[in-house]
């Protein structure tokens, strides 16, 4: 139960908003996960630093986690840089005071690196980040050089001084670690979401036409053999006309739903255009491509699109070629093509899989002509 609020909880601060970009989301989510991190850190550090009996560590320490919170707020609503400034400050001046105050050897240091990465990973301007940098690489050198054993030395003999080291060492190496990984992460999920983005259509999920194209010419290239359908919703603007665009949206994702369902594994399926699909169907002779149309047909009349319990009945008119009657991609989805129109010009509903060898000349237009 617990387990699962904290999750839920955890999500919930991770979710970037709404109104940030796609790109940003990613730094969003890493800095995020820092803060939250970051914090529990300093958590896990309350009972050494009450061991070691230092009340301006521990006052330190607590302040870091309130600033820590505090940047995750500025963070939430999009104040990056200053949620990143606040959150060095706490941590480097913690780190400085600590080893003025516990001396040398206490792996304090290792926490400039961690710092070093946050800036060089945030969003600041290059210029802003060079400067960071290098006062960054002052102060640490000033502090392990000058600053540190300045008001104490540690006050213990050296074996609780090599366990605080070694903790701090595999604490700042695991915060280094987590922030190497959840950066090489995101980065894997924002690149496959972009892919999936580029290559498939917003609205129904199908492919998109660059993306079906480039498959349909791998199939073309593998000489292998394939069919190759092109469907348009009949009198699909009257849908639109009547019912409104999101009703015509309604039924092109309805369309996508029975489209892949109907389809086989291996068959491919794109949206081409407004209502007009293309298939690719690999390894299927021109018999068994007709079941499938035949299929897609009599599916969509049996099922058809409701709307508030309105029936919105479209019919799909296709046109069919074999990759054999072809010599490029190009001329094969010509030929199916002038076979979606014979379809459509012959009363729509209907499948077309031969003729149309011939450019096809539209009677209407060249009945206007005449
Ligand atoms: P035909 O039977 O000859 O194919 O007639 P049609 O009405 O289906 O074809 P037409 O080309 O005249 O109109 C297609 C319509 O599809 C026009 C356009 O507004 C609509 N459309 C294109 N893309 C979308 C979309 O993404 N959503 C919606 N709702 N409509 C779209
Ligand atoms: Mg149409
Ligand atoms: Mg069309």
């Amino acid at each position: 139960m617990l387990h699962r609020i904290l999750q839920r909880s955890w999500l919930r601060l991770l979710r970037p908003p709404a109104e940030l970009a796609v790109e940003r989301q990613r730094t969003y989510q890493i800095f995020m996960q820092t803060y939250l991190f970051a914090s529990l850190a300093h958590l896990a550090f309350v009972p050494v630093l009450i061991w070691l009996d230092n009340l301006i560590l521990q006052l330190g320490n607590l302040a870091c986690i309130a600033f820590n919170l505090v940047a995750i707020s500025l963070h939430r609503h999009c104040h990056f840089a200053l949620a990143l400034l606040i959150k060095v400050s706490a941590i480097l001046a913690l780190i400085t005071v600590g080893g003025m105050l516990m001396g040398e050897h206490t792996g304090f240091e290792y926490y400039f690196f961690i710092v070093l990465f946050e800036i060089l990973i945030s969003e600041m301007r290059r210029r802003f980040k060079l400067m960071l940098v290098m006062g960054l690489l002052f102060l640490s050198l000033l502090s392990v050089n000058w600053l540190y054993g300045m008001w104490g030395e540690w006050p213990y003999g050296p074996i609780s001084l090599r366990m605080v080291h070694s903790l701090n060492l595999v604490s700042a190496g695991l915060l280094f670690a987590y922030m190497l990984l959840q950066l090489h992460f995101i980065t894997e999920r924002t690149e496959l979401r972009f892919r999936i983005d580029a290559s498939h259509d917003s609205l129904t999920g199908l492919l998109n036409r660059r993306a079906i194209f480039e498959r349909g010419e791998a199939y073309w290239k593998k000489g292998s053999v394939f069919c190759l359908l092109i469907v348009d919703a009949d009198h699909f603007k009257a849908v639109n006309d009547t019912h409104g665009h999101s009703a015509g949206d309604q039924v092109l994702r309805h369309l996508a739903r029975l489209l892949s369902r109907a389809l086989r594994d291996g068959d491919l399926v794109g949206r081409v255009g407004g209502e007009e699909f293309l298939l690719i169907l690999p390894e299927t002779s021109l018999l068994e491509a007709r079941v499938v149309a035949e299929r897609l047909r009599h599916r969509l009349a049996e099922r058809p699109c409701r709307l508030d319990d309105v029936s919105l009945p479209i019919t799909l008119s296709m046109g069919l070629a074999q990759a054999t009657e072809a010599s490029s991609l190009r001329e094969l989805v010509e030929l199916a093509d002038r076979r979606l129109y014979m379809a459509k010009a012959s009363g729509r509903d209907r499948l077309v899989m031969e003729g149309g060898d011939e450019p096809w000349e539209d009677p209407h237009l060249s009945a206007a002509a005449r």
